[in-house]
């Protein structure tokens, strides 16, 4: 008998339940991935992630060859391919797991239909991508939570099953053909500095950053210069390190350092369910404040300037610039750059968040867009009118500006603190700095950020 395992989100061999319960019930497994060009239409490819992609294809290639078998990878219409495997090899199951975004969902719909229409049975799995999956703790009366501190409070006590060990040994029938695996090489635009994907490397940071900073997680983990996070989120993203295996582990060593990192991964669980049972949400905002968003071309200017990391504030332009360059920002980064464009700017959350996925490799659906809506206070919990000051911001998390020169080469000259307020300079001084003005007065977006809000 055969199964196939239709990989996703979720490209490992340790800790993966689609992969257990296809190699028990079959002799023979496809551990089958389809390079589908309706997700490349659906806007979630983007150059950093198709290149993490291939990193982490290769790497589970690998991994399934060590064991006896192999990665085969498909181009085409996911349904179409899937069923074209079904019908060659006679599977009598196909192993999937379980989604939260509407493509997703969608997907699982149709392959249901169709396949049953063949006599074959699709398994969904849940708790491949996440801890605690969506919908399995709720509040009285509703379907999802909407508030992250009592939705914790109940995740924090769910019982979790131990970690999966990586199966021993994987035959894959020989007359199923494989395209070849996409390569890193021909995709333009990958960020120079963009980390390299794939479980093996996933394991090996998740290892060696528990034992070198798990333990000062929880007071490093705001300081923007010391980097000193673990980096986790792309191959989280990718299911190249299974979540619930990295809480299991982070518990076992203890500490406050491994609790507050847990609770960042409660984070991404939170935001999964209210997506899932929101699936709107990823547009629209979750709790419409109405805003009278800036438009015209000098909101659009703003924007570009954003984006490009010219601002004029100098820890948020070094923030941007990282995304750039790495296809990764840091947490604290992220938030300040957000609250910038949202709220000093005064621009849709919307169009940050398009940056945001056009180049984070970790860009997530969930994560992305409700983290946003958080920031511009469009969620259900954020104070609407909490802004942050770029300038405060910078002089608390990068107290000594070291994380200002590593990315903003103009102002590497300046020591210490005074490089958060480049314009304070006078004369020849300033005019040495090849670095523009503040692109807008602090006192000034908060004056119109409040006028929006309020005639909204
Ligand atoms: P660590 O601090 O080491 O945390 C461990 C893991 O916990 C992360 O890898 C991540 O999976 C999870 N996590 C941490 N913080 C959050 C959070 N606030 N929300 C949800 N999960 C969290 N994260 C993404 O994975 N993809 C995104 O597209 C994304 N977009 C964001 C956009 C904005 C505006 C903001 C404010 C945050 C966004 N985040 C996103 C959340 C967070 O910034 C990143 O997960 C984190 O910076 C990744 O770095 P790390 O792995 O070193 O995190």
């Amino acid at each position: 008998t055969v199964a196939v395992v239709l990989y996703t989100s979720d490209l490992r061999v340790h800790d993966h339940p689609p992969l257990r319960a296809a190699l028990d019930g079959a002799q023979e497994v496809v551990p089958l991935f389809v390079r589908d060009p309706a997700v490349d239409r659906a806007g979630f490819a983007a150059p950093n992630r198709l290149a993490f992609l291939a990193d982490c294809l290769a790497d589970l290639d690998r991994a399934l060859k060590e064991r006896g078998g192999r990665l085969v990878v498909r181009n085409g219409d996911t349904t179409a391919e899937v069923r074209a495997v079904v019908r060659r090899t006679g599977a009598g199951e196909v192993h999937l797991a379980g989604g939260v975004t509407a493509f997703a969902r969608a997907r699982e719909e149709h392959l249901r239909e169709v396949l049953e229409g063949d006599g074959c049975r699709l398994h969904v799995h849940d708790g491949v991508v996440d801890v605690v999956p969506p919908g399995d703790v709720t509040p009285q009366g509703s379907d999802h939570f909407a508030v992250f501190t009592p939705y914790h409070r109940r995740w924090a006590g769910e019982p979790l099953r131990t970690p999966l060990a990586a199966p021993r040994a994987v035959r894959v029938p020989t007359d199923v053909r494989s395209d070849r695996l996409p390569g890193r090489s021909g995709i333009a635009d990958v960020s120079p500095g963009l980390a390299v994907g794939g479980e093996r490397e996933g394991r090996r940071r998740l290892a060696a950053w528990l034992t070198a900073h798990g333990d000062a997680y929880e007071q490093r983990h705001d300081d923007l210069a010391g980097d000193a996070t673990s980096r986790l989120s792309p191959y989280l993203h990718f299911g190249a390190v299974s979540a619930l295996e990295a809480v299991q582990r982070a518990r076992k060593r203890g500490g406050a350092g491994a609790e507050a990192f847990v609770r960042q991964l409660c984070w991404r669980d939170f935001h999964r369910q209210v997506l899932a049972a929101r699936p709107g949400a990823a547009r629209a905002d979750y709790r419409p404040r109405h805003d009278r968003w800036r438009r015209g071309p000098e909101a659009e200017a703003d924007l570009a300037a954003w984006r490009e990391g010219r601002t004029g504030y100098p820890v948020v332009d070094a923030a941007m610039r990282q995304l750039a360059h790495e296809g990764w920002m840091h947490n604290r980064g992220r938030l300040l750059t957000a609250s910038f464009l949202a709220k000093t700017l005064y621009v849709d959350w919307r169009e940050g968040a398009r940056h945001f996925l056009d180049l984070l490799v970790d860009g997530d659906v969930a994560n992305n867009q409700l983290n946003w809506q958080w920031v511009a206070g469009t969620g259900r919990t954020a104070g609407p009118n909490r802004v942050l000051n770029p300038v405060l911001q910078g002089r608390r998390y990068d107290p000594d500006g070291a994380y200002v020169r590593r990315w903003v080469l103009e102002l590497a000259g300046l020591s210490g603190p005074a490089v958060h307020e480049p314009w304070r300079l006078t004369g020849p001084e300033r005019a040495a700095y090849d670095y523009p003005d503040p692109l807008v007065e602090l006192s000034e977006g908060l004056a119109r950020f409040r006028r929006g809000r309020e005639t909204a």
